[in-house]
């Protein structure tokens, strides 16, 4: 009977019509079975498993990445290349946790397989990790995308570039904001300024009941740090003698007390504004994380992380503090540079990416701009803008426009707007000496006044010329790759990998774990692509 019409119940059926007793229901099931010769862990992993792969690559790089900062001496360590190996087949497998990979190393046949069946306990794993890996791992990083490239897995020469935000290990509740640790800062100088002229206005009061006898002031009271007010503190306490009535010698024993206490607070902002620098908030759990909206809008400590794709493989990232991506291109092609990766043809982004600063940056490049910028897409697709700067003739001998409406816009005023970064941004401004009468107003100008342009001509020439590449068909075909080359890894990442939040505290050991991460994230790609090609 064939088994698709339930030919085992068949069988047991007939079987037990001829009152057949000996028939084979299950598999034999022996649990203390022991072997003759034990198999070898190799011959248990299938040939295109992802675990070769990664044993594969790590194999190939060259040990200096890896093995510099292990000086020797003492006990002997792990081999950083196991070490190595167990680490990114982890990152491969969405294991995470070192307590986790510890496990894995005792169950999982690919783990022993790859740690040749050593144990590292979880601390040891995370302190390589963490601490011998920390300066490291960038550098096997790129090792792995050369590694892919030389073997044909990354095949464009078109990078595509986007920022995503990845959560620290870090509470929400943690933060310290910059603008109240300036806020507090400056009134606990002002009850401490306070404080000192009471001192100053007792001392005074005392100079005259105890003529001859001058006390010493607490000081110019201008710019005033900690220890200054330290110093006035302990200069008050001084100043008490048997003289002096009980009253008096409890109320200078109170205002050296209030100012030490206001000494040690303003020590704190200011140690919270040192850590803070050009930022606007850090959370006290990983100094090294700022405050920024999420995805979901949510504001949590995090960082930014800026990463390019060739292939959809991930060929660079760098790690930001500032959750603007814009500021953080130009440190990220740099750090491209540093990892002495290969240059590209083009470098596509999206719209924010659009400044002056990186459209100057992209001219000391080979690569080609196709980096968009905020206005783009109204121009192209939207409802066009009645009256562009684009609808105004420029007349560069005089310098000054010519209006839709046939009149002259003469050069006012050249004025400048403070960016993100620190830089300025620098404008000239042209208006026109009186638009009365024109029957196209309601259109060109939402104000009353005659008609102003603010024009910068850098970037409205950097503009022009990105727009005419972007509008050509390769500007067209790399537009409608870009959804697909650097948002399908970050979604894969975040969505099917599950890595959403970053474990490691501190910038150089977050950038550590994201560059396992990624390292993981390609290799696994890598295996579907050898599976795929059989
Ligand atoms: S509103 Fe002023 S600037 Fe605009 S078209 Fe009329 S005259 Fe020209």
């Amino acid at each position: 009977v064939p088994s698709s019409l339930g030919g085992t119940f068949c069988y047991i059926e007939i079987a037990k019509k001829n009152k057949i007793t000996d028939m084979k229901k299950y598999h034999d099931y022996q649990q203390k079975q022991n072997l003759l010769i034990p198999p070898r862990l190799d011959s248990l992993i299938d040939s295109n498993d992802l675990c070769r792969v990664v044993n594969r690559v790590i194999d190939e790089l060259d040990p200096d990445t890896y093995e510099s900062r292990f000086r020797g001496g003492g006990r002997p360590s792990y081999h950083p290349k196991m070490m190595l190996k167990i680490l990114v087949y982890g990152y491969c497998m969405k294991i995470y946790s070192s307590r986790k990979i510890a496990l894995a190393l005792r169950r999982d046949i690919a783990f022993m397989w790859l740690s040749g069946r050593q144990n590292p306990e979880h601390n040891t794993i995370n302190r390589f990790r963490g601490d011998y890996l920390k300066e490291a791992l960038e550098q096997v990083f790129a090792s792995v995308v050369q590694f892919l490239l030389n073997h044909g897995y990354i095949k464009s020469n078109d990078y595509f570039v986007d920022g995503t935000k990845f959560e620290a290990d870090a509470g929400k509740y943690t933060h310290v904001w910059k603008k109240s640790a300036e806020k507090f800062s400056s009134k606990v100088k002002d009850r401490a300024k306070e404080i000192m002229e009471e001192a100053d206005l007792i001392n005074e009061q005392e100079d005259l009941e105890f003529s001859g006898k001058d006390l010493a002031s607490t000081g110019s009271h201008s710019e005033l740090t900690p220890e200054e007010m330290r110093a006035a503190a302990t200069e008050i306490s001084k100043q008490i003698s048997d003289e002096m009535t009980g009253r008096q010698k409890q109320r200078k024993k109170t205002l050296s007390k209030k100012l030490e206490q206001e000494a040690d607070k303003l020590q704190k902002y200011n140690e919270q504004l040192e850590i803070c620098k050009e930022r606007n908030s850090y959370s006290k759990t990983d100094h090294d994380a700022t405050f920024m909206r999420m995805k979901n809008d949510e504001v949590r400590a995090g960082y930014n992380v800026q990463a390019g794709s060739q292939s959809q493989y991930i060929t660079t990232f760098s790690v930001s503090q500032n959750s603007n991506d814009a500021t953080a291109f130009k440190a990220h092609m740099q750090k491209r540079n540093e990892l002495k990766l290969p240059p590209v043809d083009t470098i596509t982004a999206d719209s924010i990416y659009g400044t002056e600063d990186n459209y100057e940056f992209m001219e000391s490049l080979d690569a080609q701009c196709y980096l968009k910028y905020p206005t783009f897409h109204r121009e192209t697709h939207g409802k066009k803008p009645m009256f562009s700067l684009e609808d105004f003739e420029y007349d560069e001998v005089n310098d000054q426009y010519k209006c839709p409406g046939g009149r002259e816009l003469l050069f006012f005023y050249e004025t400048s707007k403070q960016k993100q970064g620190g830089n300025r941004w620098f404008y000239r401004v042209y208006g026109c000496e009186t638009c009365e009468g024109c029957s196209l107003a309601s259109q060109c100008k939402k104000t009353k006044r005659n008609k102003r342009l603010h024009v910068n001509h850098k970037l409205a020439k950097y503009r022009k010329d990105t727009k005419t590449r972007l509008l050509s068909d390769k500007g067209f075909e790399l537009r409608r790759r870009r959804g697909f080359e650097i948002e399908t890894p970050f979604a894969d990442i975040k969505h099917n990998l599950g890595y959403r939040r970053i474990r490691l505290r501190g910038i150089k050991k977050a950038t550590a774990e994201l560059a396992l991460v990624f390292i993981g994230y390609n290799l696994r790609k890598a295996a579907k692509a050898t599976l795929k090609a059989g």
